[in-house]
């Protein structure tokens, strides 16, 4: 069958030549680039759509990024050393753009009980033979972070990341700051128990934008071994940094703050005799409440304790979380 020319040329030709008629010839060939152009950007979008993740590489406070667990070095049954590396590699520096005056932490989720907890990222890595080091000035780790862990028998959430194995994935955001040391403070004194510790560790080893002044740590724990590794690191920091003081109460050798309290006391410094020094206390409720009187979640509540006698007020003295 053989259709009749004047039908082809009507017909067929408009409705399968590729060109519409309304082109000229001469045309034809830029609006063949045209399509190709568009064709090849069509498909790169869709191509990098594809293969970029559906969230956030950098860490963030609005939305939650994927890490995975990719180290556990148990110190005993309640507290462990925690290393989260990022699925994808970060390029910004958190320890430069959260400077060492602003003490911050990051939420982990419980994907199962919807409930989130904040933990204390530490300037820290991992060496290779599993040695805890201090991150260097402009290091990042490509986003590694590095946390000191207590797990309590009847908690949840670090009972459950200890539960976890290796590559797990888990979703952070932050960071979310909860204080800033403020300008022309100059001496911090640092009250600090148990995982508390590692507020202070976070002021101090932080070397991409540091904290150059005078810090002096009163640590309370019940054994300095629960620090693990970080015990060397606080001997470390006193040794090499002439601004930087602890002093320990440890209760397995008997000087907890319960039973020396009066040479604590002693030790304590008067708010009166440091211009420009702040107090700040971090560590369990009725540690909080025996140094700095009672914190009133989400205020501070009054300054009691034993930095009232000594001369502290809200003015110059913080409760953490
Ligand atoms: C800003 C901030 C930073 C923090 N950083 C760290 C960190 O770096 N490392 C870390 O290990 N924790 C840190 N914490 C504490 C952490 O957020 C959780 O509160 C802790 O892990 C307990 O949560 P959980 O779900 O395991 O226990 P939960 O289910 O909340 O607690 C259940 C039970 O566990 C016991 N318990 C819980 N917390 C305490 C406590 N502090 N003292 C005594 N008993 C307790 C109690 O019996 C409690 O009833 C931080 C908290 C804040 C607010």
């Amino acid at each position: 069958m053989s259709f009749p020319r004047s039908v082809f040329n009507t017909q067929f030709k408009r409705l399968y030549s590729f060109f519409p008629r309304r082109i000229p010839t001469k045309n034809r060939s830029k609006y063949l680039v045209t399509i190709s152009g568009v064709t090849v950007a069509g498909a790169y979008f869709y191509i990098e759509n594809k293969r970029r993740p559906k969230y956030p590489v950098e860490l963030c406070p609005e939305y939650f990024t994927k890490y995975k667990i990719t180290k556990r070095i148990d110190i005993d049954r309640h507290h462990y050393l925690l290393e989260l590396t990022p699925l994808i590699p970060q390029a910004n520096n958190i320890w430069e753009q959260v400077n060492a005056r602003k003490l911050w932490s990051v939420e982990v989720k419980q994907p199962e009980l919807m409930v989130v907890r904040n933990y204390t990222p530490l300037p820290l890595k991992f060496t290779e033979d599993d040695t805890l080091k201090q991150l260097e000035a402009g290091q990042n780790n490509h986003g590694k972070l590095i946390f000191y862990m207590k797990n309590y028998d009847e908690g949840e959430v670090a009972k459950w990341i200890r539960s976890l194995p290796q590559n797990h994935q888990v979703d952070i955001r932050g960071p979310f700051v909860e204080y800033e040391i403020p300008k022309g403070v100059n001496v911090i004194n640092f009250f600090t128990a148990g995982t508390g510790l590692v507020s202070a560790l976070q002021v101090m080893l932080n070397t991409s934008a540091p904290y150059t002044s005078t810090m002096h740590v009163f640590h309370s724990c019940k054994q300095s071994k629960e620090l693990g590794p970080l015990f060397g690191i606080l001997q470390d920091l006193q040794k090499n940094n002439p601004f930087f003081t602890y002093t320990m109460f440890d209760s397995s050798k008997h000087t907890d703050i319960r039973s020396q309290w009066k040479t604590f006391e002693l030790l304590v410094p008067s708010a009166t005799k440091i211009r420009g020094g702040v107090s700040l206390v971090c560590g369990p409720e009725d540690y909080i409440t025996a140094i700095a009187g009672r914190k009133l979640v989400p205020l501070q509540g009054p300054i009691g304790g034993i930095l009232k006698q000594k001369g502290w007020t809200n003015d110059n003295a913080f409760k953490l979380s």
